[in-house]
């Protein structure tokens, strides 16, 4: 089997909610995602996704996933798509660096091995453990009164884990922390997610005022060194996302004990065959795992559910549902949430088939 061209597909996801807001004063209100189509001649088609939360949340965005797609996509003609090994290591000599870039072509490859293998990803990826698994709701910035309410509204949707976006003035961060604290019962699960946004003597300020409260600390500060100093000033359980871009810097948290959970990224580490690689060392070393993405619709969606679902349940902290944020769905058969759960496809391969009438033309096609 060979790989006869790969298309790009531009797509628009507006939100429900109308803005998603975050630290540092960014938002999105529709996200620039980019489908792939890998081609073979073996009338067998592969689809993959990348959505970065806009430009300022990591070294990516969407035009530059494009661009990147263009760069590397003619010297992959002609590979067996099956062979992600060697797949990869062709993307790796061809751009240094730029795993977002990688990473919708790798999906659509896996997409590809399972229909072949008339199997699905999920069961490509390790199996599938139980029925179903639960599904975090991020909860976008705003006054600690709105937040608080969102997370009644989403409870009664089924969510039982809540991550705050923070990350903002340290007082009225220690308000929505405090005031949906109050909202909680028992099993609930909160996080304060300050994506970086927080300086040392803030974020010490914050986890200070928080330490009785029962949540999680997410990402505070820009760097590594900076997150694993104030670790060291909170008893609160600790998760690590934006540093966490590779398997070496897996080890290093760990060696460090530098956190208790890592949010795992799909795009973030180039793709499914880099995050297995992630899950599996984060599974030998106990390390907890949020299984997600930067953000997508229907697709991205998809690869994560299988992803998660061959995950054992008790190293899987949560899941993203990112298609049910978004007003426009990018594909039949795709993974829905249902009451705060979600479960992989059984259909061979991502188990979807994408509405063409919704990607339109193709953006580029390489051939
Ligand atoms: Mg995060």
């Amino acid at each position: 089997m060979k790989i006869t061209a790969i298309r790009a597909y531009r797509v628009e996801l507006p939100l429900h909610e109308g803005t998603y807001r975050w630290s540092g004063g960014n938002s999105v209100a529709v996200f620039d995602s980019t489908v792939v189509a890998v081609e073979t001649d073996a009338g067998i088609t592969g689809y993959g996704e990348v959505c970065p939360l806009g430009p300022a949340y990591l070294p990516a965005y969407a035009e530059g996933a494009r661009t990147g797609i263009r760069e590397i996509g003619p010297k992959l003609l002609g590979l067996d798509p099956r062979d992600l090994g060697v797949l990869n290591r062709r993307m790796d000599a061809a751009l240094r660096g730029h795993p977002y870039v990688k990473s919708a072509i790798d999906v659509a490859c896996w997409d590809i091995l399972g229909q072949a293998a008339n199997l699905p990803v999920v069961t490509l990826l390790g199996g599938r453990y139980g029925e179903t698994f639960k599904l975090y709701r991020a909860i976008s910035q705003e006054a600690p009164e709105a937040m608080a309410a969102r997370v009644g509204q989403y409870r009664s949707e089924g969510y039982s884990k809540f991550q705050l976006k923070v990350g903002g003035d340290a007082d009225t961060d220690i308000e929505r922390i405090k005031a949906c604290a109050a909202q909680l019962q028992r099993g609930d699960v909160l996080i304060a997610d300050a994506n970086t946004g927080w300086l040392m003597h803030q974020a010490t300020r914050v986890v200070d005022a928080v330490k009785d409260v029962d949540v999680y600390i997410e990402q505070p500060c820009m760097s590594y060194e900076e997150c694993r100093a104030i670790r060291e000033r909170t008893q609160r359980p600790f998760i690590l996302d934006e540093v966490i871009d590779s398997l070496s810097a897996v080890l290093k948290g760990y060696e460090d004990r530098a956190m208790d959970v890592i949010n795992l990224k799909i795009s973030k580490v180039g793709g499914l065959t880099r995050a297995k690689e992630i899950r599996d060392l984060c599974v030998s070393l106990g390390i907890a795992m949020t299984i997600e993405d930067t953000w997508g619709g229907d697709i991205a969606t998809t690869a994560i559910a299988h992803l998660a679902h061959s995950t054992p349940p008790e190293l899987l902290f949560s899941a993203t549902d990112f298609n049910s944020y978004v007003t426009v769905s990018t594909a039949e058969g795709a993974a829905q949430r249902k009451h705060g759960l979600m479960a992989a496809p059984t259909g061979p391969g991502l188990g979807l088939t994408p509405r063409m009438d919704v990607l339109g033309k193709p953006v580029f096609e390489i051939k």
